[in-house]
């Protein structure tokens, strides 16, 4: 058993309270106790991070790149052991495990190179004489607030943009993932970055967002989760003029028509419905099909989708792992009975699976009308339904229909149609013949309407979250 410790002013601290860390593959496997983080404690770091932030800020390009670097290098050295660590903990299969922890270490790298081309302007001044430019300059403190479904990659794409544009961090993870964000806070803790950077404070949301959120220390909050969480931190964030950034929910359409390879639409849409146990706010949870494939579709996917093993997410073969806890299970089982109530028919899965861990089968609707919560409301779960179009017109007209706008996928061979969809599909990601999950990590990540607020994550548009301009007027 290990415990994963809070990291304040660099220095490890259990507290006085802890909670377990339960594999949801078999909630017997105790991993460890997690530090639960006090008002206190994490007032602490606040103030570590602030004092910190200082020196941080007036590092050179060369020590940012260097540590930045290493520790993208120590996380990809250690891809299999910290993937099975992230497997155990959330129930991502392992393949999936380490391909996550891959990707934090690529964007460790991506952001050291970053740090050698923070960019700047220099523009004439309209009067005589004098010389503007603008220059990016670190906002603080930065607080990190992150969900579970990616206990790695998403605390590295928050934190690396933060250290490369001279921010100190307090960073939150998620309460069922204390391990991958304590490996994550391990490497960089040792990567040589100045003590009091880089702060982990774990526990609960609801008491340690708020003080966070009304600390006047802190001057921006990147936060991905829920929408109703999400609401609730940019509230505080605007009573206390801070700068906020929120990655939320998705309810992603992917649209198949009737001139797509139908081995290429159903690989996408298993992938994108069903991958990472449909636990990623991109996953395609409505498949819009036209009338002409539609038949031929529902059959080739039920077959696919009854013959996915669940199972152990750390077991060779395992395809689809466990739901991440109990409530959340119980949640996915609760939209399966509504989808049923409201006339859905269910073509497979859908059932708890008796053993030691959080186990359901896939589940996947037909006979789904748009306007049904089952395809409105976000289940976060392995749960997918097939909404029947008329035509492409049709079918871009449901994909839209949505108060969320994260991303949006099409299946075709017609250029005219995916030039049309990239063209009008109201997402800030369009996937042509790619399933809607699984992105590049140096492009922006972000949604419109309900599912994001605020700037663009990753890329070099995260230059816009984790940095202000100053414009300097200088009289020669
Ligand atoms: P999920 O339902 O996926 O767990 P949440 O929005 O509840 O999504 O959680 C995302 C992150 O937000 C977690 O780290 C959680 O602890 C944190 N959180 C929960 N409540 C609050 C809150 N009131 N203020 C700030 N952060 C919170």
């Amino acid at each position: 058993m290990t415990n994963f410790p809070n990291l304040i002013d660099g220095e490890w601290t259990m507290g006085t309270q802890s909670v377990p860390n339960v594999n949801p593959s078999d909630t017997n496997d105790v991993i460890g106790q997690a530090a639960s983080a006090t008002t206190e404690e994490v007032e602490q770091a606040i103030d570590a991070a602030a004092a910190a932030q200082v020196g941080w800020s007036k590092s050179t390009p060369q020590q940012r790149f260097d540590i930045l670097d290493a520790i993208g290098t120590e996380i990809l050295a250690r891809k299999e052991e910290l993937g099975d660590l992230l497997a155990r903990e959330e129930g991502k299969t392992l393949p999936e495990g380490i391909g996550e922890v891959a990707r934090a270490g690529q964007i460790f790298k991506f952001f050291a190179g970053e740090a050698l081309r923070i960019p700047g302007e220099r523009l004439e001044s309209v009067r005589p004489g004098v010389e503007v430019d603008i220059r990016r300059e670190a906002l603080g403190v930065i607080g990190i607030i992150t969900p579970w479904n990616f206990p790695i990659a998403i605390p590295a794409w928050k934190s690396a943009p933060a250290l490369c544009y001279g921010n100190a961090v307090v960073m939150k993870a998620a309460e069922a993932v204390p391990g991958s964000a304590w490996a994550l806070a391990d490497i960089i803790h040792r990567s040589g970055l100045p003590k009091g950077v880089f702060n982990l404070v774990n526990g609960k949301g609801s008491k340690i967002g708020p003080v966070m959120i009304d600390h006047p220390k802190v001057a921006g909050i990147s936060f991905t989760g829920s929408v109703q969480t999400g609401q609730q931190v940019a509230q505080g964030c605007a009573k206390n003029l801070k700068k906020v950034q929120l990655e939320m929910g998705g309810k992603n359409p992917m649209v198949v028509l009737d001139d797509a390879d139908l081995d290429i639409a159903v690989g996408a849409c298993v992938n994108g419905a069903f991958f990472s146990t449909g636990q990623r706010c991109t996953a395609s949870s409505r498949l819009i099909v036209t009338e002409g494939i539609y038949d031929a579709f529902v059959a080739a996917m039920s077959k696919t989708v009854s013959a996915l093993t669940v199972g152990d997410a750390r077991k060779a073969g395992t395809q689809i792992g466990p739901v991440i806890d109990q409530r959340q299970l119980e949640k996915d089982l609760e939209y399966v009975q509504i989808a049923q109530q409201e006339g859905a028919t269910l073509v497979c899965g859908g059932e708890k699976i008796e053993g030691s861990g959080h186990f359901m089968s896939p589940a996947l609707f037909v006979d789904t009308a748009n306007h049904m919560r089952i395809n409105q409301e976000e289940v976060f779960g392995p749960v997918a339904t097939i909404i029947k179009a008329k035509d492409y017109e049709e079918a871009l007209k449901l994909a839209n229909d949505t108060e969320f706008g994260l991303s949006a996928g099409i299946c075709t061979t017609s250029l005219k149609y995916a030039t049309d969809f990239k063209a009008n599909a109201k997402a800030g990601m369009v996937m042509v013949n790619l399933p809607t999950a699984g992105v590049d990590y140096h492009v922006p990540f972000g949604g419109t309407k309900g599912s994001s607020y605020g700037s663009r994550e990753q890329g070099r548009y995260a230059a816009e979250f984790y940095s202000t301009v100053k414009t300097s007027y200088m009289q020669a």
